[in-house]
């Protein structure tokens, strides 16, 4: 799960990391006396879960209190990059005499984390390693021994940044362990003119198999971008989102991987998949539909059933109790094998849906469902 800018900000705070005075609302009227108390001039700052918000519009500087108010006003409800803007943060602005960036994300094929770090900092820095790769430094940490003060020596004087970011290093770290992040970024880390080091920025993703003991941060968003992943996801469904046209419904991981490879083959491309599991009941069936139907994207959908301990009648059972709750708009291409199979058909047969149709193989299936999304 992404933590919001203010979020990151108050765990940079809790393990000694220096930030500028900031205050979070959602509302305009709020952000006058906000501004009032940090001083009359702040910058807003819009909090969504994307970078990149300066470029978009969602950081501007307000020169009192009155015009906070005005630029609160535009920045909610804004979208930046199809996040909408529900809250805002006011800080107190900083006179900025450099501006760093640094990092730590789990480098999976090396089985540790990665240091990132350079003295370029502000933009993003994919852009950065593009145009300047010599100017972005990479330095693997392992995570058993962590980042000492040494390490943290070793990491500012490869990306060539001030000393005195030692600390904030290695304070760092220790928000990544302490708060089992996966990816720790400040952008920009920054030198003031007074000579202070603070974190401007920040962007934390937490990890979602310690959620049990990170409860603090809820159930916000549940680490899914796609608002029907999200709400998959809160009705306890297996569902991802990808970008075709054929909704795939199959039971078991490697039977789903299999059903969209057929689809593909058939030269379709799924839209979304959802794995109902072993237990496919009617509920399950009727959650799953509704999502998958909810979706522009899906032009047809193809369920993809080997009955092996859940038997294909209760199955059947599932998708002809889901036609009575939910209204089919697309075709439905079923194919059911295994454990009961001919007693599943003949349940969808009675039901006799005109919007459904069976087929007995799961390439004649995906095949079937691949035509039916380019004809509709
Ligand atoms: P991002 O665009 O989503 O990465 O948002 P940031 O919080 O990083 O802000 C973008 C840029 O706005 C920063 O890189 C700074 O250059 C600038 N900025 C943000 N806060 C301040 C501030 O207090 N003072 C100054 N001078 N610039 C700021
Ligand atoms: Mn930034």
């Amino acid at each position: 799960m992404d933590l919001y800018e203010h979020q990151a900000r108050e765990l940079f705070e809790e393990h000694g990391i220096s930030v500028p005075r900031a205050e979070v609302t959602d509302s305009p009227k709020e952000a006058r006396e906000i501004a009032r108390r940090l001083g009359g001039r702040v910058v807003v700052k819009a909090q969504v879960k994307t970078g990149g918000r300066g470029k978009a519009g969602g950081v501007k500087f307000a020169a009192d209190p009155a015009a906070a108010e005005l630029t609160t006003r535009q920045i909610l409800g804004m979208d930046i990059k199809g996040h909408t803007v529900g809250k805002v943060m006011l800080a107190r602005p900083v006179d900025i005499e450099a501006e760093f960036y640094v990092s730590y994300v789990l480098d999976r094929a090396a089985g540790g984390f990665l240091a990132i770090a350079s003295a370029e900092g502000g933009t993003e820095i994919e852009e950065v390693a593009a145009a300047r790769p010599e100017a972005v430094a990479r330095i693997p940490v392992d995570p058993a021994r962590g980042v000492t003060s040494a390490k943290a020596a070793e990491i500012a004087a490869a990306a060539g940044l001030p000393p005195r970011t030692v600390d904030v290093l290695v304070r760092l770290w220790d928000v990544l362990v302490l708060e089992d992040a996966l990816l720790v970024e400040v952008n920009p880390l920054v030198r003031t003119r007074q000579g202070q080091i603070l974190a401007l920025d920040g962007k934390v993703t937490l990890d979602d198999n310690a959620r049990f003991r990170q409860a603090r941060w809820g159930a916000d968003g549940a680490g899914h971008h796609d608002p029907l992943e999200a709400a998959a996801a809160a009705k306890g469904l297996n569902y991802v989102k990808l970008d075709g046209e054929v909704g795939v419904i199959g039971n078991g991981a490697g039977l789903v991987m299999s059903t969209l490879d057929a689809v593909a083959g058939c030269g379709a491309r799924p839209a979304d998949f959802l794995d109902i599991g072993g237990g496919a009941s009617a509920r399950i069936m009727a959650d799953g539909l509704a999502v998958i139907l909810s979706d522009p994207d899906v032009r047809s959908v193809l369920v993809n059933v080997f009955g092996g301990i859940t038997a294909c009648d209760a199955v059947a059972d599932g998708i002809v109790q889901a036609l009575g709750t939910v209204r089919l708009t697309k075709p439905l291409v079923v194919r059911l094998d295994g454990n009961n199979a001919a007693r599943g058909r003949a349940i969808l047969d009675a039901r006799a849906h005109p919007l459904v149709e069976q087929a007995t193989t799961m390439d004649g299936a995906a095949r079937r469902a691949a035509e039916l999304a380019h004809s509709a």
